[in-house]
């Protein structure tokens, strides 16, 4: 039997729970003998994240839910050995998650990125069931309500529990978010709202998905989201901005004969 690490009242991440890090956040929600996870990171430290939850004393027939935030490979590529260890827990994640690892797309869950020689194991999987926006996971007497977040991800899901947000690739304690990449399904303008909602809640605390927990904070959001509104306006990141003045700045030029001083 090994102790109970609580971030959080109710609340373990099995990082901070090995005191090493794994890979992704991996949150342990639980209340009386219910648990659930919400993402399992990679397969090769599945069996390790088991047995720490074993020895925590849970019962692993008592798992609920295995959840996945997005389909991104480093989140999910262990979810398969995790339902086969725990067979009672019901996987679930957006549609579109669904889609991508029942399809076992490669690219946009970053299995693959063949400019970087990155190319590795996407297990396929069915989800048991798709959740998504105002929806609900019962857990013993608590409840988490599912957020639908994207932005970084078409299917990227936030779960809110009391006042905590499980924010997952939305935002982190140093103001970055989730990479944005059209090839991945980003969309800034989406990723503005979803940021903005988490802005205008009245969440306090925010777990991502990646790095340390931290408060929510105003101020931060404001500037995370003043940086993704110039990113709209901008070539950086190529057709996931609405427009390039500077084009628009030339083509008036062009017409006007103006040349280069
Ligand atoms: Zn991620």
């Amino acid at each position: 039997m090994i102790d109970r690490t609580e971030i959080f009242p109710n609340v373990i991440e099995m990082n901070y729970q090995a005191r090493k890090r794994l890979g992704c956040c991996v949150y342990l929600v639980f209340d009386g003998p219910d648990w659930m996870l919400i993402d399992i990171g990679y397969e090769d430290t599945v069996a390790e994240i088991i047995e720490l939850i074993r020895q925590m004393d849970f019962a692993l027939a008592n798992c609920k839910y295995l959840v996945a935030t997005h389909a991104d490979v480093d989140h999910i590529q262990g979810l398969k050995k995790a339902k086969e260890l725990l067979p009672q827990a019901e996987t679930v994640g957006h549609p579109e998650s669904s889609r991508l690892l029942k399809e076992g797309d490669r690219i946009v869950t970053y299995a693959e990125i063949s400019a970087q020689d990155i190319s590795i194991d996407l297990p396929t999987l069915s989800l048991d069931r798709t959740i998504n926006e105002g929806d609900k996971l019962a857990l013993g007497s608590k409840s988490l309500d599912v957020w639908h977040t994207p932005g970084h991800t078409e299917g990227m899901l936030s779960f809110r529990l009391d006042n905590l947000l499980f924010c997952a690739d939305n935002i982190y304690r140093d103001g970055c978010v989730g990479n944005i990449d059209a090839h991945h399904g980003s969309d800034i303008p989406a990723f503005i709202e979803s940021l903005t909602r988490i802005r205008e809640s009245d969440v306090e605390w925010l777990l991502p998905s990646h790095g340390p927990p931290f408060r929510k904070d105003n101020a931060q959001l404001d500037s995370t989201i003043a940086r993704l509104d110039g990113y709209q306006h901008m070539a950086d990141f190529g057709t996931c901005a609405v427009d390039w003045p500077l084009l628009d700045e030339w083509e008036d030029e062009v017409a006007r004969g103006v040349l280069p001083k």
